[in-house]
């Protein structure tokens, strides 16, 4: 095969871009230039991302709903899950637009009735997350939506305790993804989205 046959078979092969990865692309580029970036906070070495600067852009935050919701046009979610405190804000207004019920995930001892708790390791130390036992039916389809993902650990223990009182989970997203923290390595086997990767 000639070099000019192998590159135009090259090209066929690569998969087509859809509008609506184009329009993904575009928002994503708006999205990372509007999330603040805090270095040190709350310590040393932490380079926090700081999502007040997007949700006080009111389109940016109508369009950040919207490609939320995209990803999962038809796939009959009952209820978003989200995880104390950040997860809160998108969460709930995704929950809005797909029709679906909100359940909080929350640090221990927040949750004023019956409840499971899933503790879940850090790089120092452990943490926590509680939900109500009556939060989710046997069977429900849920989205679990925090605002960042880093080592995975936050959300692998969330959907620990979704499937423990007998949710499914269908996808889990997030605004934004440290990439180098290969937090997916722990959410194997779930459809993990990520608006941006930082
Ligand atoms: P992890 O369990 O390591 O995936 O951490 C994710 C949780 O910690 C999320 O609930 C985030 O809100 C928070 N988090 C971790 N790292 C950062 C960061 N660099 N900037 C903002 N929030 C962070």
């Amino acid at each position: 095969m000639s070099a000019k046959a192998s590159k135009k078979k090259l090209t066929l092969a690569r998969p087509k871009r859809t509008s609506d990865d184009k329009k993904l692309e575009k928002f994503a580029k708006l999205f990372a230039k509007n999330v603040r970036t805090v270095p040190n906070f709350p310590k040393e070495g932490i380079m926090f991302k700081d999502i007040t600067t997007v949700l006080k852009n009111k389109k940016l935050f109508t369009e950040t709903v919207e490609m939320l919701a995209k990803l999962y046009k038809g796939k009959k979610v009952d209820k978003v899950v989200s995880i104390e405190s950040r997860g809160f804000i998108f969460g709930a207004a995704l929950a809005y637009k797909l029709g679906a019920g909100f359940v909080p995930v929350r640090k221990p001892n927040k949750l004023p009735a019956a409840k499971i708790r899933e503790t879940y390791s850090l790089e120092y130390g452990t943490d926590a997350l509680e939900i109500h036992l009556d939060a989710i039916k046997k069977g429900e389809r849920i989205v679990l939506h925090d605002d960042l993902l880093a080592t995975g650990g936050t959300a692998g223990a969330a959907c620990k305790l979704i499937e423990k009182i007998g949710g499914r989970v269908v996808g889990l997203c997030f605004l934004i993804e440290l990439g180098f923290l290969n937090g997916r390595t722990k959410l194997e086997g779930y459809d993990v989205h990520s608006l941006m990767k930082a």
